[in-house]
């Protein structure tokens, strides 16, 4: 066939380890034979990001507020084991979170569905995608061990310092703790932006849980906002779209996800998409299944795993021994990526091309192809699961393809 044309590079983000061996891979055997592929490159492997101080993650971030849609490696968040083992300059902050804080995005993540991978909750037929408010509350708290017969109040002051107003939290009569915490109306507004706009653009529900019938201020202002804005910009829309937005209480959304057929867009405060996430994650079956992508208020995408560079394989990989690491996840950066490139430029055949590679992805482990993380999982009738080996699996779809 002929190549596939780009018009507008795409902001290539690369990373580590196993996953940065699975990036090339996957772009030579899924991507470059087909697509005349067209990228921005930013190499925000860590031996890179201590080289250039980290500037490397800020021109990525900043060149995916440029062109709008990025796709990104899973990187390594160094630790002090990191420090160590790569002899970095200083222990370097999470590239998701820098990029995150320059694009002041959300985070949806959402799982990869295939016939034979049955999720532990068997009416989930369509995906849970959930979206974590990454600002605030206990994630930028202050705290406080309190003794017996002291006081703690909430404090508010003017700029000055002067008070305004002080209202008494506790008179501890024995022993405890306190805790302060905080949100912004401007964080609350983009991420109710972010939320609206993606259920808009993939067609389905949106539900909001928060607990405002105790927090009569803090979560009823999430309920406020929401309400305001989707009055204001998205209703319309919405009935547009035959789709819907409903805030409950949290917990009324938990018992409602549980028995429902998935297929919406669970939107979280920033505690309860922490927890949440990792238990719909576990819940759809594989770390190696589940997509994500980071979408700013003004909408700019970046793409990407939700899993991280696989460490143990990329070891046995140095060692020279065979691995079979999931690669689906880092495919659907690239569909993703490649699909949302398209229909910004109007690209019709890069759109269905990204399509097309991921019902060839779907369909090879359906037949029963499929990657060792996948196979205690896999039940199928009629189908016995082979289990192979990385690049196997890539050629395995290749020739779907
Ligand atoms: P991880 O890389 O997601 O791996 C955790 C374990 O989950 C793996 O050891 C593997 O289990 C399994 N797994 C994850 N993805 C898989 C896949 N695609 N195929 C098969 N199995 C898969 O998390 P981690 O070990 O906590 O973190 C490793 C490094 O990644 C860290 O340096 C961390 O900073 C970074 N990280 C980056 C991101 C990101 O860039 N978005 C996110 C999370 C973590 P088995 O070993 O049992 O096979
Ligand atoms: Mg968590």
């Amino acid at each position: 066939m002929e190549k596939i044309k780009m018009i507008t590079p795409i902001v290539e983000m690369d990373g580590d380890e196993m996953t940065r061996i699975l990036w090339r891979w996957i772009k030579e055997i899924l991507i470059e034979p087909y697509v005349e592929l067209k990228t921005e490159y930013y190499d925000l492997g860590l031996v890179e990001r201590d080289k250039t101080d980290d500037e490397v993650t800020v021109k990525s971030a900043e060149a995916t507020k440029k062109y709008g849609v990025a796709v990104k490696c899973a990187t390594i968040t160094p630790n002090a084991q990191r420090v160590q083992e790569y002899n970095l300059k200083k222990m370097w902050k999470s590239p998701n979170g820098t990029i995150r804080r320059i694009l002041d995005g959300t985070v949806f993540r959402a799982p990869i569905l295939a016939d034979g991978i049955t999720p532990y909750v068997p009416s989930w037929k369509a995906p849970i995608v959930l979206a974590r408010h990454a600002y605030g509350d206990i994630y930028n708290s202050v705290e406080d061990k309190v003794q017996k017969g002291q006081n703690a109040y909430l404090l508010i002051t003017d700029a000055n310092g002067n008070e305004i107003r002080r209202q008494l939290i506790q008179s501890f009569n024995g022993d405890g703790i306190v805790q302060g915490v905080h949100n912004l109306d401007e964080s609350i507004k983009g991420f109710a932006r972010s939320c609206f706009n993606y259920a808009l653009e993939n067609k389905i529900p949106m539900w909001l849980g928060a607990k405002d019938t105790i927090s009569k201020t803090y979560d009823h202002r999430f309920k406020d906002i929401f309400a305001e804005i989707y009055a204001d910009e998205y209703e319309e829309k919405f009935e547009e779209a035959g789709i819907y937005y409903m805030y409950t209480l949290i917990d009324d959304v938990v018992a409602r996800v549980m028995r429902s057929e998935g297929g919406i867009l669970w939107v979280c405060k920033n505690y309860d998409g922490d927890v949440m996430s990792d238990m719909v994650a576990t819940a759809y079956g594989s770390l190696g299944m589940m997509s994500s992508v980071l979408v700013s208020p003004d909408g700019k995408y970046e793409y990407e795993a939700a899993h991280g560079t696989v460490t143990r394989h990329y070891y046995k990989h140095l060692k020279g021994e065979e691995t079979s690491t999931n690669s689906v996840a880092t495919i659907w950066a690239w569909t993703g990526a490649l699909a949302k490139r398209g229909e910004l430029d109007n690209i019709p055949a890069l759109v269905s091309f990204a399509k097309k590679l991921e019902k060839a992805t779907v369909t090879t482990i359906e037949e029963g192809f499929m990657t060792g993380d996948l196979i205690p999982l896999f039940k199928k009738e009629g189908v016995t699961p082979t289990k192979l080996n990385s690049k196997q699996f890539l050629y395995k779809i290749a020739e779907k393809l």
